[in-house]
């Protein structure tokens, strides 16, 4: 609904004379462009000056250096910012050579955050534990530690399957690579690698507001994932969710179909006998 006049008149009580005056331009609805540039444009400081432009320019977004050699960008923000954005990717940083920039209006997809995409934010790991109640337990490097969900029937590659995975305490490094016995029943490293940040809030706020989307480089898991709390408090609880890309597995089951240890080959009944 929109505002009446009174309430218009009551927020201008509290703008100083120049924001009350009533000529004073509105801002415009943001814009979005996704950019794919090619030539030689990767290697010349292409990517970082495009994070820099872009901040600049209080462009929210991505960039991302392809594996096809494309830079690829996704901007958005007010009309002119983007166009400003836009001249500065058809030339390019002093040692690029710009061969072709094909840019595409696209829709508004609420960034809050200029992200630089496709480089790693860490390690992972996921680590199957013969506790009282078995389990996986995720683990993903954020800020020096490792944060950790207790998944009970472990990650899935099937985009169609939730995995409930329970927010535990943080662990240290170290134990990324810990295999073996303890008291609290016997270890195996299941699945390791690195991890990409993804999504459009930056982290660590993207796990605090509960919706962390991530890309995991492991030997058996691969792809986008998400994490979505649906539970806050002590002991929060999240829905773990492959997301659908050329890695999802439909119909998989990585647990059974890859039980062995990937740091010595063995199962965890075999460690746990
Ligand atoms: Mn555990």
């Amino acid at each position: 609904m929109a505002p009446s006049d009174d309430d218009l008149h009551d927020r201008d009580e509290h703008l100083d004379r120049e924001q009350a005056e009533p000529t004073r331009p509105r801002p415009t609805a943001p814009i979005a462009i996704r950019a794919v540039v090619r030539g030689k444009v990767q290697g010349v400081g292409f990517r970082d000056a495009t994070v820099g432009r872009a901040r600049e320019l209080e462009l929210m977004g991505w960039v991302r250096n392809d594996d096809d050699g494309a830079l690829r960008v996704h901007a958005e923000g007010p009309v002119h910012a983007v166009a400003e954005l836009t001249d500065f990717l058809r030339n390019g940083p002093p040692h690029a050579r710009v061969e072709e920039a094909a840019i595409d209006t696209v829709t508004v997809e609420g960034h809050e955050q200029f992200a630089v995409r496709g480089v790693s934010a860490g390690v992972f790991v996921v680590q199957e534990h013969a506790a009282s109640a078995h389990h996986f337990d995720l683990r993903l490097e954020l800020d020096g530690v490792m944060r950790s969900w207790a998944i009970p029937k472990g990650p899935s590659l099937d985009p169609a399957v939730k995995r409930l995975a329970v927010e535990v305490a943080d662990h240290a490094m170290a134990h990324n690579r810990f295999e073996g016995k303890l008291e609290a029943g016997a270890v195996i490293v299941w699945d390791r690698g690195s991890y990409e940040q993804g999504g459009r809030v930056a982290w660590p706020q993207a796990l605090t507001r509960g919706h962390a989307v991530f890309v995991l480089h492991g030997e058996k898991l691969r792809g986008g994932f998400a994490l979505q709390r649906t539970r806050p408090g002590n002991k929060a609880q999240w829905l773990l969710i492959k997301r659908r890309d050329e890695y999802a597995q439909p119909g998989s089951d990585i647990v059974a179909e890859r039980p062995c240890s990937v740091l010595s080959g063995r199962r965890l009944d075999e460690l746990d006998a």
